[in-house]
């Protein structure tokens, strides 16, 4: 398996040339373009992994199921399900979603970024540094890494320059989709992306994901059965942003990525992916990140289709 790993990145490194790294927050661009790396946790017990997967990024967006599935704890799906839709939106991961001067929560669903911020609100805790802490306790459960820590130069860096997303928490606040401090919930949702992962760790959070919640090695049991089917369904159809469905096509299984330019698979009871490579293309997906996925599908014969 690591050889196939080997030639899979050895024909995916061009790729990298065709992308750029996210400059929209500053921080990002410190990045090398030039990293590739993957890990993979498989149903055996082992890890399994090639090139730059040591390398540590910002988890960015693939903190969404995360957050999703902290939300389905605390709340259950009913209450979730009532607050942030479920159907993509087909528009880029900080779009705005709105018809006839309304904002609804069908036009929203959790793994674009209104979505991900009425879910902040949703997590149990008396304060917005208590949310927080909660969520980084889950992360570093489903990654069985204690070490896990925010990269406080992204985070800074995103509070900074982060607009756009203060426009869409007004948006969500005026429509009364959220009624706490948008201040506060935009910090919890800024420091939830900045959270500094590896390869490994969105394998193993990629892992669980795939079996239900049941974590590698231990096999213990960390969330219900359900809130994986819930996730696992809305990432298959909006975790790769507006690429979903060609994702869908090309590779087939749940995934989510993020502008730091990670990418989590899910392959249903059999494995959990991490790949990291950060020049990504015009919808924020690492170019090479794909293309490895749909070698790695095509040779192992991923797709659940
Ligand atoms: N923190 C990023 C943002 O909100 C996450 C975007 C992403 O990874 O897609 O813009």
């Amino acid at each position: 398996m690591e050889e196939l790993l080997e030639k899979i990145l050895a024909a995916c490194e061009p790729f990298v040339r065709q992308g750029k790294l996210a400059d929209y927050i500053p921080e990002l661009t410190k990045a090398d373009p030039n990293d590739l790396g993957i890990c993979i946790q498989s149903s055996d017990g082992r890890m399994r992994h090639a090139g730059d997967y040591h390398k540590c990024f910002t988890i960015q967006s693939i903190v969404k199921p995360i957050l999703l599935l902290q939300a389905l704890m605390d709340n259950g799906i009913a209450s979730v399900r009532q607050k942030v839709g479920v159907e993509a939106t087909g528009k880029p991961f900080d779009g705005i979603n709105y018809t006839e001067q309304a904002l609804l929560s069908d036009h929203i669903n959790p793994m674009v970024n209104m979505g991900a911020i009425a879910i902040c609100t949703m997590i149990q805790g008396r304060t917005y540094q208590e949310k927080f802490q909660r969520l980084l306790s889950l992360t570093k459960r489903l990654a069985c890494n204690p070490d896990l820590s925010v990269n406080e130069a992204v985070y800074l860096s995103e509070k900074r320059t982060g607009n756009k997303n203060r426009a869409l928490a007004y948006l969500l606040k005026t429509y009364g989709m959220i009624e706490d401090d948008v201040e506060q919930v935009l910090d919890c949702y800024f420091r939830a992306c900045s959270i500094q992962v590896n390869c490994s760790d969105l394998a193993n959070i990629g892992f669980t994901l795939a079996n239900h919640g049941r974590l590698p090695i231990s096999g213990e049991r960390i969330f219900p059965s359900e809130y994986g089917s819930y996730v696992n369904a809305i990432l298959m159809t909006c975790g790769m942003y507006d690429g979903s469905g060609e994702f869908a096509v090309n590779v087939g299984v749940p995934a989510k990525s993020g502008v730091g330019g990670g990418i989590m698979a899910v392959v249903p009871t059999r494995m959990g992916i991490g790949i990291f490579s950060p020049a990504l293309d015009e919808k924020g997906n690492s170019v090479a990140g794909i293309q490895v996925l749909k070698q790695l599908s095509q040779k192992l014969y991923l797709s659940i289709f």
